[in-house]
């Protein structure tokens, strides 16, 4: 079983599309992708270079969704976290796969791509990501 999962992520290329970028000056990284280093702005012009990212993290915080928006209705209840992702930049995610109840801080994760859905509420976009608990993890 723990095999067959693994093989299954290996055979995915958009895995390996998670793409951020890292300012020259201050070595942040960021994601999604910005144009400009939000703390070293004029200085990082054009100095942004595009890094891929592991997609692999851990749940700061989260949120258990109730009442989604239409999009969402078969799928509640269902955990929403802030993730920190290694290579520094905070993201917000959908766990799947996740009884809501299993989903604790400092959960490890890693991420998942699934189709791209637009919270109708908050208008929080969701890049094509979502998340996994880690197969590694054990929390
Ligand atoms: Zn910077």
């Amino acid at each position: 079983m723990k095999e067959g999962v693994a093989r299954f992520w290996r055979e995915i290329p958009q895995r390996y599309n998670f793409l951020g970028n890292v300012c020259s000056s201050c070595d942040r990284v960021f994601f999604p992708p910005r144009e400009a280093c939000p703390f070293c702005r004029r200085k990082s012009m054009g100095k942004m270079k595009e890094q891929y990212l592991s997609g692999h993290g851990e749940v700061i915080s989260y949120t258990v969704i109730h009442v989604g928006p239409e999009d969402f209705e078969e799928q509640v209840p269902y955990p929403v976290a802030i993730i920190q992702l290694d290579e520094g930049p905070r993201i917000t995610g959908q766990i799947v796969d996740c009884d809501p109840d299993d989903v604790k801080i400092g959960m490890k994760v890693e991420s998942t791509f699934r189709k791209i859905q637009q919270d109708g509420c908050s208008g929080a976009i969701y890049y094509g990501y979502k998340f996994l608990k880690s197969h590694n993890s054990n929390k």
